[in-house]
């Protein structure tokens, strides 16, 4: 917990004292909230299973950026419960006793001290499932070391190599300095990916998003993906970019550039992996203000979030 005293948890290194309320960036001091938890079958396959992944959004961001679906739990007025660590471990049991096939570890960087102490508390309650830390990429590797004996994927994005595209979507330049470090410690401290015979994934899946008009951006990730990481991680490449609040009208990507894209998969020697289906009908904004969020088919949240206020728990 001394991480949270001077915190530099991530690449913004605030060194505000978060014990005593301080925030730094993520607009969070050291008392744990989490915006929603429940089982959601919107991830990708071996991350899904037959029921769901078990989702833990956490409240607060590091990075803040333009287009974030997760907004109302990202920004600066992010919604969420104050959970004790105790509390963390029990929700991460009782999502396997619902069924999950994972445990699903949203945005938690700014939380990694009680996250280890929570999954330790669980793994000694009966805790099996694979632990999924579901990541922007906007990480400190030496964070990344203390969380590694937990983890076993990485739901890694990589948004972007590009400055400009960085400071347009992003809002900042500092992920595009970020991301590469964090991408050699995938390399040589992360094992190799594997599909288990029960259909479970170790090791790394990619996650990138390809921003509107700025395919060449999302070429240069694929790019060095291939070239960088190879075989050694899988990609899951997603189209659904869809901007909650828009200051400008996106395009959404067409079918041309779509079909580049999976050609460039095809030619950079991508054969594991996951590519979004172009035009899927499904608004992927959620509205954290519900019981559940999401589509009714998508997820059902744990017996803990229905019904919460979330201005009483503030
Ligand atoms: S985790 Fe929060 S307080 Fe700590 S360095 Fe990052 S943004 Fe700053």
């Amino acid at each position: 917990m001394r991480a949270y005293k001077r915190c530099s948890l991530c690449p913004h290194r605030c060194l505000v004292d978060r014990t005593n309320g301080e925030v730094g960036v993520c607009g969070e001091s050291s008392e744990v909230r989490v915006a929603w938890s429940g089982l959601h079958r919107g991830e990708e396959p071996p991350i899904s299973g037959a029921f769901g992944s078990g989702m833990i959004f956490f409240s607060g961001c590091p990075l803040h950026c333009q287009y974030c679906q997760n907004y109302q739990i990202s920004g600066a007025d992010a919604i969420g419960h104050v959970v004790t660590i105790d509390e963390l471990a029990t929700m991460m049991t009782e999502l396997q006793a619902a069924g999950a096939a994972t445990i699903n570890l949203v945005t938690g960087t700014h939380f990694i001290p009680s996250i280890i102490g929570a999954i330790e508390q669980a793994r000694s309650a009966g805790l099996t499932l694979p632990i999924v830390w579901n990541s922007s990429g906007f990480e400190r590797p030496a964070a990344l070391q203390l969380l590694s004996p937990y983890i076993d994927l990485y739901l890694m994005d990589l948004k972007t190599l590009s400055g400009d595209v960085s400071r347009r979507f992003c809002a900042t330049e500092a992920y595009v300095e970020a991301i590469e470090p964090v991408m050699r410690f995938i390399a040589d401290h992360v094992r190799p990916t594997f599909l288990t015979d029960e259909g479970a994934l170790y090791g790394t899946l990619v996650r990138h998003l390809v921003f509107p008009g700025e395919l060449e951006a999302s070429m240069e990730v694929l790019r060095y993906i291939s070239e960088r990481l190879g075989s050694h991680v899988w990609l899951s490449l997603m189209v659904q970019f869809e901007p909650p609040v828009a200051s400008e009208r996106f395009e959404r990507i067409n079918e041309f550039d779509y079909e580049r894209l999976l050609d460039a998969l095809e030619s950079l020697g991508f054969d594991e992996g996951y590519a979004q289906e172009l035009g899927e009908n499904v608004s992927w904004i959620p509205d954290f203000r519900r019981d559940n969020p999401f589509p009714p088919d998508f997820a059902d949240p744990l017996p803990y979030f229905i019904g919460l206020k979330y201005s009483e728990s503030r």
